[in-house]
Parts: structure tokens; sequence; C-alpha cells
């Protein structure tokens, strides 16, 4: 057992946007908290977000609905307070043939389908919304500090834990993301490979918008505080890592065709993630070797949609509220 984490200790295992979300409801809660994981930001998947929230490649959908609501409120709160952390923007869902109303519609305030004259070319239909855009980076460093003023400890493993046991601790928090594959034998976990390009913000990038409707390479364009996010590709069952030519060609071509003025855009980074994605989102407790744990990952393409929510039901879980 390392000599950092007490007996008593709750261990939130994972350090991306699922554990420091379910550490900061659970310390909120009065608990003693230690966060345990291999990377911290910068070097998590959650630092690779854009990130918007939008219900994206993730599972079930019933459930979804309810997590991502809980999830808007507590960003619109901190839009406030934090404006340079979290703000509220103008999203717009574009659509090649007529549509319905969004199956999120129920976690958002309000919406409104587009006028024809907002369509780009060669769209049919689409929604607007107001949603929150949560800067990564600066959220999990935001959440990281916030979290060590409360005296929640935080302890980096030399390599990935290999079981919950090892942590000699009777309650762990297993938001261990696309990891939970190996460390938990999970054969419903699988990566959703995503690149994305950072670039300066041009005055031409105020609204943000998404069409997915090709499946493999979703085009979409987030605008933040002062740069904007461009995307992307979502390939499933793609691990690679490393950056692709042929993929930052292809989006900037799709991105500068929705907002021409991108065709010069000034690039400053180019990121690679693998989205932790599963059937379904696994959110339950289960009793491993006299040891209580509370799965808490599977977020897919969501992890920032659904962090408050999905923190609320593992704290829930986990004091038996
Ligand atoms: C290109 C891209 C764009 C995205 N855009 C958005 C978006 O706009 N909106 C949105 O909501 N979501 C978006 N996502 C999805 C989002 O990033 C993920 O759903 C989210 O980051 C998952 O968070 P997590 O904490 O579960 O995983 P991670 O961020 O991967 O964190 C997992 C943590 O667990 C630790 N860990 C894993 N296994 C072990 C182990 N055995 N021992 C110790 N530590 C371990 C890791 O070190 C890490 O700290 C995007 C993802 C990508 C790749």
């Amino acid at each position: 057992m390392n000599p950092l984490i007490e007996e008593t200790d709750v261990v939130v295992l994972g350090g991306g946007v699922i554990g420091l979300t379910t550490a900061q409801v659970l310390a909120e809660a009065g608990t003693t908290v230690v966060v345990v994981a291999d990377r911290f930001s910068p070097g998590t998947t959650s630092d690779v977000a854009a990130a918007i929230w939008y219900p994206y490649a993730v599972q079930p959908r019933e459930k979804v609905l309810g997590w991502s609501a809980q999830s808007v409120q507590r960003y619109r709160a901190m839009s406030v307070d934090q404006p340079d952390i979290v703000r509220l923007v103008e999203f717009h869902e574009l659509f090649r043939s007529e549509v319905g109303p969004p199956w999120w519609e129920a976690a958002v305030d309000s919406y409104r389908f587009l006028d024809p004259s907002e369509l780009p070319l060669g769209y049919a239909a689409g929604y607007a919304a107001m949603v929150p855009v949560v800067e990564s980076g600066r959220f999990l460093t935001h959440l990281r500090n916030r979290l060590q003023a409360a005296g929640v400890r935080f302890v980096q493993s030399d390599s990935p834990v290999r079981s919950v046991a090892d942590l000699g601790v009777p309650v762990v928090i297993n938001c261990t993301g696309l990891g939970a594959a190996t460390l938990c034998g999970d054969p419903e976990v699988f990566a959703i490979r995503g690149q994305v390009l950072r670039a300066r913000l041009t005055a031409g990038c105020r609204i943000s918008y998404a069409d997915d409707s090709d499946e493999s390479a979703p085009t979409y364009i987030i605008p933040r505080s002062t740069d904007v996010i461009l995307g992307g590709t979502a390939t499933v069952g793609d691990e690679g890592t490393e950056v692709r030519d042929a993929d930052t060609e292809s989006i900037l071509r799709r991105c500068s065709a929705l907002v021409p003025d991108l065709s010069n855009a000034e690039i400053l980074e180019i990121k690679v993630g693998l989205r932790p994605g599963r059937t379904r989102v696994r959110l339950e407790a289960e009793e491993l070797d006299g040891i209580r744990v509370i799965h808490n990952y599977g977020h897919g393409g969501a992890g920032f949609t659904l962090a408050w929510g999905c923190a609320e039901a593992a704290a829930n879980l986990v004091l038996g509220t």
C-alpha cells in the first residue's frame, strides 16, 4: 500500500474529468478522498476534449438525459462565477435532410430550429441551443487546485494500478476511462480515436457548429475564449495516438467549408485522444474481494457532458443516499 494512502480513505482511481468531478462531489459531502492515477492533466484524454456540452457517442440515452441535464446546471452556475473556464455558447447542429426535435431536448432549457437563412450551403435543417463550453485544461487545473485546498491528496502511481486490492482501502471509485478495459477485463470497453486541431480564434468564428452525418468523420468547430477547436475524427476500435496528416487535411477542408474564414487558420496544436467508448456507461457498485468498488467509466465522447450528473450518482452509491 502507498504510504500516502490511509486505510480509512476513499480512493478515486482516475484523474480525468470523471475522477476529479467525482472527488469534488465526495469532498463537498465531507468524505476523506485520495485521487490516485498514473496520469494527471495535461496528460489525460480529458485534456484533449473540446469540450462542448453535447451527448455524443454514449449510451444509454434514458440515463444520459438525466446526467447531462444535471451537468448543465453545474456548468451554468460556473459560467457566472468562472467565465474564463466555462462559457455558454450558441451551438448549431446541422443536418443534410429534415429532422424532428433533438432527442436531448429535455436536457437543455430551450432550443429552436434554425431558420433556412442560418444554414450553411448544403444543409437542410438544424437546431440552435445555448450550451456550456468547458476549457478542458483550465477546468482540470481549477478542480485539482480546489480539491487540494480542501485537503484532498493526489497520488501519482508509477504505472497503471493492476488491481483495486493493491490500493489497500475498503472503498474505490473506478474512474479509469479506457484503462478499465485492462483493470476490470471489461470486453465492452473500446477506443474511439479522435484527432482535433487547435487554431487561433478569428473574428469569423463565433458560433459552435457540429455535423455528425459522417460517423467516423464528424465535423465540428468550437470557439473558446482565445482559440478554436476544429474536429474531427471518431474511428471505433482505433488505438493509434499518432497525428495523421490525412486527418489534419480532412478536418481543415471540412471546417473551412462551414466557415470559410478558417481556410487560413493558424494551427497552434494538433491533438489525438482515445475516447473511452462502451456499450453503455458503467455506473454501479460491485463487491470485489471484500472491497466496495463503484464503477464510473465508459463515457465515450461525452465525459464533460455527463461528468457532474455521474459524479452525483457515484457519490450517492458511496454514501448510500
Ligand atoms: C478528440 C476528442 C474530443 C472530445 N470532445 C468532447 C466534447 O466536446 N465534450 C465532451 O463531453 N466530451 C468530449 N470528449 C470525450 C471526453 O474527453 C471523455 O469522455 C472524457 O475525457 C473521459 O474522462 P475520463 O475521466 O473517464 O477518462 P480520462 O480522461 O482518460 O482519465 C482516466 C484517468 O484514469 C487513469 N487511469 C486509467 N487506468 C488506470 C490504472 N489502471 N491505474 C491508475 N490510473 C489509471 C488515467 O491515468 C487518467 O487519470 C472528447 C474526446 C476526444 C478524444
